[in-house]
């Protein structure tokens, strides 16, 4: 399947209650052939509203932390856990995290990233399949099936706690360090092209 299948089949997409607040079905944007991919929560209401994730002030700042590591929004592809806006921008619940998450899975499957950067406790959550806290995991490579989890915290986190932000920008940089090393080294392909990633969960 295509990326482009993948996001028309989810445009009316009706399955659970967070259809009935969204605005639109806010799916991923960026380079669909990228090597990496960052993924975030949910929509926000900027994004809700322009279709897009991480614009508004979270988006400023993780487009000048992309810039920080050497990259560009277009090097890399966004998306999030939760494709549809939830209701006063209440945490997802589990159900919806359910319901939604395979379309982030298959959206993994599809670009077949290298490398994918959870933002926040919730994706790294997600991505793990175990809770565990971002405030120890950030800024280390974990291997899963498929692809290398590189765990950071989540801009809009870091916008509310200023005490955040030094960390983030830190990791920022050993992301850096881990591309430049990644450009360096060979893809093991045996591992990259497995569909193991849907044995995560
Ligand atoms: S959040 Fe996901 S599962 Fe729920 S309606 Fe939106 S696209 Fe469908």
């Amino acid at each position: 399947m295509f990326l482009t299948d993948l996001h028309d089949s989810l445009r009316d997409c009706q399955r659970c209650r967070l259809a009935s607040g969204r605005t639109q079905v806010v799916f991923g944007t960026g380079n669909p052939e990228a090597s990496i991919m960052f993924v975030g929560e949910a929509p926000g209401f900027h994004e809700d509203q322009q279709g897009i994730p991480f614009v508004g002030a979270a988006g400023n700042l993780l487009t000048e932390l992309l810039e920080s590591a050497g990259l560009g929004r277009d090097h890399v592809y966004i998306a999030n856990v939760i494709k549809c806006r939830p209701p006063e921008n209440r945490n997802p619940m589990p159900d919806e995290v359910e319901t939604c998450k395979p379309f982030l899975l298959e959206q993994i499957q599809i670009i077949n990233p290298q490398l994918v950067c959870s933002l926040g406790n919730f994706a790294t959550q997600t991505l793990l399949g175990k809770k565990v806290g971002i405030s120890k995991v950030h800024g280390q490579p974990l291997p899963l099936p498929g692809f290398l989890l590189f765990p950071l915290f989540h801009p809009a986190a870091a916008l509310h706690q200023g005490t955040l932000l030094p960390t983030l920008r830190e990791d920022f940089q050993k992301l850096k360090q881990l591309l430049d090393e990644m450009a360096t080294t060979p893809r093991d392909t045996s591992i990259a092209t497995q569909p193991a990633q849907m044995d995560l969960f």
